[in-house]
């Protein structure tokens, strides 16, 4: 039974993800883009096992913490897919515009590519890419517990920017309506910034992409 709690970080207030095994504890702990000391109390209180960082794309909001976080606990860096590479090589800049705390470079111990999964404790979860966000954008979905963590692909009532360098509005939408409604209307989503919805309700109602 895949089990998940929440935490917004930095000054963007994305929606860091701790995610576990109910059976084994074991956790990975989805876009650590900083804040790590409130992280890590929030695993200690949850007595869970960290044992992986998982990233959906290496904005500085979601990625920043990263290098650290692995290089203390010595974890893996799962993620994302290699089209974002530039945006890892761009890190210290992305802090320096941002007013975030250096970010560290790294190297994913393993990227991933659409159709791969991840696993923790016993829990499975499958890998879409979905670029448009970011080229290397990727989502992660748990079918069992109807959980998708979204990045920044999907908001409630919204869905990511595509001005940056490399973004694309169509590949966007594409992903969304070929690689995220197929997870079906009752998943609920956990998006990068702002509440919960499930793509259901967007399908209903969200402008860029209802219909
Ligand atoms: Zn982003
Ligand atoms: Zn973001």
């Amino acid at each position: 039974m895949l089990k998940y709690q929440t935490v917004p970080v930095t000054p963007f207030a994305q929606n860091c993800s701790i995610v576990w095994c109910a059976e084994t504890q074991d956790a990975a702990i989805i876009d650590p883009g900083g804040d790590l000391e409130r992280l890590l109390a929030e695993v200690k209180r949850l007595q869970l096992n960290l044992k992986a960082i998982w990233l959906t794309h290496a904005h500085i909001d979601h990625a920043g913490g990263t290098a650290e976080l692995a290089a203390k606990l010595d974890l893996p860096i799962i993620g994302p897919h290699p089209g974002d590479q530039f945006w890892i090589d761009g890190l210290p800049q992305q802090s320096a515009m941002f007013g975030f705390p250096p970010a560290g470079h790294f190297t994913p111990t393993r990227w991933l590519a659409d159709g791969d999964t991840v696993q923790i404790g016993h829990s499975t979860l499958n890998v879409r890419h979905c670029p448009g966000h970011t080229p290397g954008h990727v989502v992660f979905h748990s079918p069992e517990a109807q959980r998708a963590f979204v990045g920044d692909v999907l908001f409630a009532g919204s869905i990511g920017r595509t001005d940056f360098p490399q973004g694309n509005h169509a590949q966007l939408i594409s992903s969304i309506k070929e690689r995220l409604w197929p997870m079906g209307d009752e998943t609920v989503f956990i998006p990068g910034h702002g509440p919960e919805s499930s793509f259901g309700e967007e399908r209903r109602l969200n402008p860029y992409v209802k219909g």
